[in-house]
């Protein structure tokens, strides 16, 4: 079996560019033979994606979920893979956190309103539609109303963790996201730690049942990358890695299947996976 593995990407579910069957087709073509899709807070794009996928063989589909966290002085994200994702209470905690999203945007419009820079909400969920509402969604009305030249000024100026327009979340704690993954099946993965800086949480994590560490991506430079791989190994964690494909919408322009993650990962994972579903929390 050879192609490329790539454990971390989004749809119009959530804030990616391509529709689940678009993204399939732009990862075949790629040479991508084992993809995740990992929308924030969102299981939608998967029968869509599962169908298109039978039409790509040997391609494999990981079924997937990005679950955002905000902590004091940052934010962490938790991969979520192989879970039961059909499961009723698993989908009625994703319709929770998706109406916290859009009372986030309300929150962030009113930031944003104080800062002389007015948007309607009823833009943003315009460009949303049936997807998770994020601050990705707020940039590009930012961009189109003329208040910042590009999505990463908006980010960079008023959006990001501890930005002057953002309204941290408060409700779920990293350790309780990895919680609900492992009781839904999953196995939990902490996601580009770089871009995070707060490693000091790691070790809570484990304890709640963290299985992996997202190592291979794109903004780690090559000693991060090296520094998550040993950590993994004295850990006894699966070393992951994914593009975190958006599209070129958002600013991010970082294509499907880059970095390379090797095969065997995705078989470890798999391996994990088995043992998330004999160890699973009721
Ligand atoms: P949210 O769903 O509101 O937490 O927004 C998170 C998404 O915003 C991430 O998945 C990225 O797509 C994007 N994002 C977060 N921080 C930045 C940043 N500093 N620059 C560009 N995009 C970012
Ligand atoms: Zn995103
Ligand atoms: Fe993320
Ligand atoms: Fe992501």
């Amino acid at each position: 079996m050879s192609g490329g593995v790539d454990l971390h990407s989004h749809t119009t579910a959530s804030d990616g560019a391509l529709a689940p069957r678009e993204l399939v087709r732009a990862a075949a073509r790629r040479g991508v033979r084992v993809l995740a899709i990992t929308d924030h807070d969102s299981t939608e794009g998967l029968p869509d994606a599962f169908d298109e996928v039978a039409k790509h063989p040997p391609m494999t589909l990981i079924p997937g979920i990005e679950i955002n966290c905000d902590v004091d002085g940052g934010e962490v994200h938790i991969l979520g893979y192989f879970l039961e994702y059909q499961t009723e209470w698993f989908q009625a905690f994703l319709r929770e956190q998706r109406s916290e999203r859009k009372a986030r945007v309300y929150r962030i419009a009113a930031r944003l309103a104080e800062l002389g820079m007015p948007i309607d909400p009823e833009e943003v969920f315009a460009l949303v539609k049936e997807g998770s509402a994020g601050r990705p969604h707020i940039a590009q009305v930012m961009v189109a109303r003329g208040y910042v030249k590009s999505f990463r000024e908006a980010f960079n100026r008023y959006l990001r963790a501890g930005g002057p327009a953002n309204v941290p979340r408060e409700k779920l704690s990293p350790a309780q996201a990895v919680g609900i993954i492992r009781r839904v099946g999953g196995v939990p993965v902490l996601a580009h730690p770089g871009l995070a800086e707060r490693d000091d949480l790691i070790p809570d994590l484990v304890t709640a049942g963290l299985m992996g560490i997202e190592c291979y991506y794109h903004e780690h430079s090559a000693t991060q990358t090296l520094n998550y791989l040993r950590m993994c190994k004295d850990l006894n964690l699966v070393a992951t890695g994914g593009s975190d494909f958006h599209g070129l919408h958002v600013g991010r322009t970082n294509p499907l299947g880059s970095p390379a993650v090797p095969l065997s990962v995705y078989e470890a994972l798999k391996a994990r996976a088995g043992e998330a579903r004999a160890t699973r929390p009721t």
